[in-house]
C-alpha cells in the first residue's frame, strides 16, 4: 500500500534492495543455458533440422484463439499413439522434452545418475531442484562404464537414471544390452532420451516398454523439423504417466503447437524421407571429413557428427569468419567440434570452409 505523501516524491530514500539474498543458493550458483542467437550464413550448431514444414491452413482454422488448449492434448496423443503403437494413456506431452526433465526430476527428485560428456539439461535442471547428481564418464568408446555405473547404483542409489541414446554430443547409440543391464540394475526410474533415434539404425527401446515398470521412453519432434513448435512426449507405465501429470502446468502446450503437430503428423511419407535425407547426407558428410588430415570425426547415429581437431578454438572462430556456425565443444570434450547435418548446399559450405581454415596456420 501506499500512503499519500510517502514515497520517493516526499523526499524520503529507500535503501536499494539485494533482491538476490532471497534467491535459492543451488539457484544463485548456476548459469543460464547458453542459447545465444549469433548471426550466421550457415547454422549449424543447435542439431535442428534443415527442412521446415508449411502448415496447411485447414490446421489454423481450426484454433480458437480465445479458448485455453486441450490440457490433456487428446488429438496429439491420438496422432502419436498412432505412429508408435502404444496406448495414449501411456503418453505425456510436454514443450519440448526440456519440460518433460524438469517434470521428472520434479517428481522423482536425486540422486540423479547420468553418464558424461551428455545433454547439459540433466545437470542444469538437477542443480536448478537443488537434487544431487552423480555424474559417470563414458568409457573410451563413449559407451557406458558398466562397472562404474553399477558401483554408483549400489552406492548411491539414484532415483533416477537419464540415458541419451543416441548420445547428444557423442553421436553414438550406446550397447543395447548395456542399457537394459542399467534398467534392471537401476532400483529407480531409468530414461531413455531418444530425442535423435529417428536417424539411428537401432530401432529403439519403445517395444520394450511393458516389460519394465521403471523404464520412461523420452522423445521430441524438434529434431525432425519441428524445434519451434516446443513438443515433447513421455512413454511409460500409466502409473509414472499419472504422477508425472500431477507436477504438469495445466495448459503446457499450446493450441497452435498441438494443431500444427497433429497436421504434420500426418505427413509420414514427408517425416519420413526428410530424416533419409539426412541421414545421407550425414553419412557423405563423414566420409569427406575423414579423408581431412588432421579431423578425426566419430560414427555418428544422430544427425550431427562429433569430430576432433587439432586446435579446435582457431578452426571454430575460423568457421564463424566464414559465417558457418558450428558448435565449439572443447570446454567438454578436448579437442571435440560439433557440426549439425544441413541441407547438401549448407554440408558443401561447411566442407569448404572447414578446409580452408585447416590450410591456415
Ligand atoms: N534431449 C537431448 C538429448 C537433446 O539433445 C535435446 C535438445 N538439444 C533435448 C532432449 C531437448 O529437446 P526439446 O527441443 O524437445 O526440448
Amino acid at each position: 500500500m501506499r500512503l499519500e505523501g510517502q514515497g520517493a516524491d516526499c523526499g524520503i530514500m529507500h535503501t536499494p534492495m539485494d533482491t538476490r539474498r532471497f534467491v535459492k543458493k543451488n539457484v544463485r550458483l548456476l548459469s543460464a543455458y547458453e542459447a545465444k542467437e549469433i548471426p550466421c550464413k550457415v547454422k549449424l550448431d543447435a542439431n535442428e533440422s534443415p527442412y521446415g514444414f508449411k502448415c496447411s491452413t485447414r490446421a489454423f482454422s481450426k484454433i480458437e484463439t480465445n479458448r485455453y488448449p486441450d490440457p490433456e492434448a487428446k488429438d496429439l496423443k491420438k496422432a502419436i499413439a498412432k505412429d508408435l503403437g502404444v496406448k495414449q494413456r501411456k503418453i505425456l506431452t510436454g514443450n519440448g522434452s526440456d519440460e518433460l526433465i524438469y517434470y521428472l526430476i520434479t517428481v522423482f527428485g536425486g540422486p540423479v545418475l547420468f553418464p558424461v560428456p551428455t545433454f547439459s539439461m540433466y545437470g542444469i535442471i538437477s542443480r536448478a531442484l537443488g537434487e544431487q547428481q552423480i555424474v559417470v564418464p563414458l568409457d573410451k568408446k563413449f559407451d557406458l562404464d558398466m562397472d562404474s555405473i553399477r558401483y554408483a547404483i549400489k552406492t548411491e542409489k539414484p532415483r533416477l537414471v537419464f540415458i541419451s541414446s543416441p548420445n547428444n554430443p557423442t553421436g553414438n547409440c550406446f550397447s543395447a544390452d548395456r542399457i537394459l543391464k542399467v534398467v534392471s540394475a537401476a532400483r529407480g526410474i531409468v530414461v531413455i532420451d531418444e530425442a535423435y533415434q529417428p536417424f539411428a539404425s537401432h530401432k529403439g527401446f519403445v517395444p520394450l516398454l511393458p516389460d519394465y515398470k521403471n523404464l520412461v521412453i523420452m522423445r521430441t519432434l524438434s529434431k525432425i523439423g519441428l524445434a519451434g513448435l516446443r513438443v515433447g512426449f513421455l512413454l511409460a507405465d500409466e502409473e509414472i504417466i499419472h504422477e508425472v501429470n500431477k507436477v504438469r502446468l495445466p495448459f503446457n502446450l499450446n493450441s497452435v503447437s498441438q494443431a500444427v503437430a497433429i497436421d504434420i503428423l500426418k505427413e509420414r511419407k514427408g517425416l519420413r524421407s526428410r530424416v533419409k535425407a539426412i541421414v545421407s547426407e550425414r553419412n557423405r558428410l563423414f566420409r569427406e571429413m575423414e579423408r581431412m588430415d588432421t579431423v578425426h570425426p566419430y560414427p555418428s547415429e544422430a544427425n550431427f557428427i562429433l569430430f576432433t581437431v587439432q586446435d579446435p578454438d582457431r578452426i571454430y572462430k575460423g568457421l564463424m569468419k566464414k559465417g558457418v556456425l558450428i558448435k565449439n565443444m572443447n570446454s567438454l570434450i578436448k579437442g571435440c567440434l560439433r557440426v549439425t547435418v544441413g541441407t547438401p548446399g549448407e554440408n558443401k559450405e561447411f566442407l569448404s570452409a572447414l578446409k580452408n581454415v585447416l590450410r591456415v596456420n
